[in-house]
């Protein structure tokens, strides 16, 4: 049933002067774009186009792009 709202509650990233802390939760570990720095503050060469969910993590985003 609802399978098709996984993704409903969602919203732009949130950033702090360009920079996020990004986990391995996050879709962003796996992105090109992604300066990932686990346990520190990573960036996003596309200005975090993605969006995020409930809890912060990044679960979508157009600019994706696999490492
Ligand atoms: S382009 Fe999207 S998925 Fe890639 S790092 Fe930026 S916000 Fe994350």
């Amino acid at each position: 049933m609802n399978a098709n709202v996984v993704e409903a509650d969602v919203w732009p990233v949130s950033h702090s002067g360009g920079e996020k802390s990004i986990s391995d939760d996050d879709l962003c570990s796996e992105c090109a774009h992604c300066s990932y720095r686990p346990g520190e503050m990573s960036g996003c060469e596309k200005n975090w186009p993605g969006l995020e969910n409930n809890d912060y993590y990044v679960v979508s985003c157009q600019m994706f792009q696999e490492k």
